[in-house]
Parts: C-alpha cells; sequence; structure tokens
C-alpha cells in the first residue's frame, strides 16, 4: 500500500510516483500508464513537453478509476513563462489530458532560454496564473521544478500560495544538500526526478552488492533510499514487470550506514545547473 504525504497546503500526495518522461506518445504511454494504474500506481507524472498527455490522459480514463484516487502531475513548459502562457498552456494540457482539473501544476524549470534576462519576473507572472487557477478548481497544488534556493527565494517574494513540491533530479550519488536543505527548512515536498539515475545505477557495482546484501534489485534498493531520505520518487519504466518491481520496496530497511553509502555514490552524473541549460 502506498503511503501518503501531507503538503504544506494540507492536501495529500502519495508518497510514489509513476514517471512517464520518454514514453512514447500513444501504445507505449498509453499501455505503460494503464499497466502502472491497474498495478497500485495512483499517481501519474507527465508534462507538456513529454508530448504523451493525451495518452496519459487516456489511460486514466480506460482505468476506469474514479478520479478523486488519482493524482496527476503536469508542467508549464520554457515556452510559457508568462500570466497569459501559463493560462493557455494549462488549458491545453487539461484539454489533452481530458481532465477537468490537475492535482498538481509545476514551473518546470526555472530559467528557460527564452526568459533568462528577467526569469524573476517571468515565473512571478506564470505563477500569479497558477495561483488564479487554484482559487478556480482548475489545480488543487501548485509547485515548481528544477529550482535552486535563488529561484524559490525570487519566486518567494512576490508568491501568496508557496510552492508545495519541488521535482529535482535526486538519485543515488546525486544529492543536492542545499536545495534539499532549504526545501525541508519550508515544508517543500522533495519529489525525485530519475530516481533510478535514468539507468545508470544498474552497472554500479556498490549498488550491485547492496542489492544482493538485502535480496532485492537494484531499482528497489535505490528507491528505498529514495523513501528512507523522505523525497518522493518517481520511477519511470514501459515494461510491466519492471513497473510491477518498481513499486515493491517497502520492506526495505536501509542501515544508516547503507543510505549514506548510495547518498555519495561517485561516479553518476553531474547535477543539472538550471541556469546554464540551453532550453
Ligand atoms: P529513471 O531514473 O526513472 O530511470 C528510468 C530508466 O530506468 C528506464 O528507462 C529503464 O530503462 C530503467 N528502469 C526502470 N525500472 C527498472 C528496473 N526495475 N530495472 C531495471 N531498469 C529499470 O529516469 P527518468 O525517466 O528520467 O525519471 C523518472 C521520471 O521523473 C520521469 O519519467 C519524469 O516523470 C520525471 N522527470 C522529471 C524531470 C524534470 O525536469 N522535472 C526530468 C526528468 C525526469
Amino acid at each position: 500500500m502506498i503511503k501518503t504525504i501531507t503538503m504544506n497546503n494540507n492536501l495529500t500526495i502519495p508518497a510514489l510516483g509513476f514517471g512517464t518522461y520518454q514514453a512514447a506518445d500513444g501504445e507505449e504511454a498509453y499501455q505503460s500508464t494503464l499497466a502502472a494504474l491497474k498495478l497500485g500506481y495512483r499517481h501519474i507524472d507527465t508534462a507538456a513537453v513529454y508530448k504523451n498527455e493525451e495518452s496519459v490522459g487516456r489511460a486514466i480514463k480506460d482505468s476506469g478509476i474514479a478520479r478523486e484516487e488519482l493524482f496527476i502531475t503536469t508542467k508549464l513548459w520554457n515556452d510559457a513563462h508568462s500570466y497569459e502562457g501559463a493560462k493557455q498552456a494549462l488549458h491545453d494540457s487539461l484539454k489533452r489530458l481530458g481532465l477537468d482539473y490537475v492535482d498538481l501544476y509545476l514551473i518546470h524549470w526555472p530559467n528557460p532560454v527564452a526568459v533568462r534576462d528577467h526569469w524573476q519576473e517571468a515565473n512571478a507572472q506564470a505563477w500569479r496564473y497558477m495561483e488564479e487557477a487554484v482559487a478556480q478548481g482548475l489545480v488543487r497544488t501548485i509547485g515548481v521544478s528544477n529550482f535552486l534556493v535563488h529561484h524559490l527565494e525570487a519566486l518567494a517574494k512576490t508568491a501568496q500560495i508557496k510552492p508545495a513540491v519541488n521535482q529535482i533530479r535526486l538519485a543515488p550519488g546525486c544529492y543536492q544538500t542545499e536545495v534539499i536543505d532549504y526545501c525541508r527548512a519550508h515544508d517543500i515536498v522533495l519529489e525525485a526526478w530519475s530516481p533510478l539515475g535514468q539507468g545508470e545505477i544498474f552497472n554500479n557495482s556498490t549498488m550491485q552488492e547492496l542489492a544482493q546484501k538485502y535480496h532485492k534489485t537494484i531499482a528497489q534498493v535505490a528507491l528505498a533510499w529514495s523513501a528512507y531520505e523522505g523525497f518522493l520518487p518517481l520511477p519511470k519504466s514501459v515494461h510491466e514487470e519492471r513497473i510491477k518491481e518498481n513499486l515493491d520496496f517497502l520492506d526495505i530497511e536501509l542501515s544508516k550506514e547503507d543510505a549514506q553509502t548510495i547518498r555519495n555514490l561517485p561516479g553518476m552524473s553531474a547535477i543539472p545547473d538550471p541556469d546554464t541549460k540551453n532550453f
């Protein structure tokens, strides 16, 4: 049974989500999302830029699961960081998903190339619309993604509603200390994107040893670590067996030492810098 986390707006979010990045629009995104829902996932993470909202929405509808039992997230892409842009983008996402509301709407990146000379103002304007969308019932919770401390502090200057979530890259060997500490201190839920390191943890000998030690798979150990840290992991797979495997990690009780080893795992990808990305 997937637990829930209570956010700073007193709403709850399932403590594990199903990732859909790179699940191709059409059969792949549809079948994998449907499989995830049938296997027990209740939290789906998509984004306008994944170009699969239509297929994800179809799977949600065909699952037959009551809407109020589901938690659906989508994200504002980098071409829409303004009041009007966010308004249009949210309406387009809802239409593609076939939903009346989403549970969580995130600003996907804090500093897109298109607004790099005025990202603070651009985020403030997009956020202003997102706050209105909450009042209108189009979105239940609003949050951000890939925000570092200076982006969160800039947003706080004008925000009426505090972000409830920050979705950032958090994986074995990819631990963003400064922003993690800030979010913990400000009661912002940390969602872990690429909790399996986009596949790079599977050839790691330390992760292989830990999997043997706990009689579990590498993916399950990585997800147990994410939960141990208090993160909300969003593993992605399009294979039913793996989708199922990624649900089954709650019985792992990592030792403090092993958790520390995973946190500091060497050789993993560099942490992305949102201020220098070329999109
Ligand atoms: P991930 O860390 O979830 O890794 C996914 C890959 O791991 C899969 O393609 C598959 O090859 C492999 N895999 C999955 N389960 C496995 C298993 N049990 N055994 C062996 N291999 C397995 O990477 P991700 O998709 O990049 O991240 C997860 C989700 O996070 C995304 O789908 C998306 O929803 C979200 N995300 C958000 C951002 C952002 O900027 N906000 C960026 C990237 C991803």
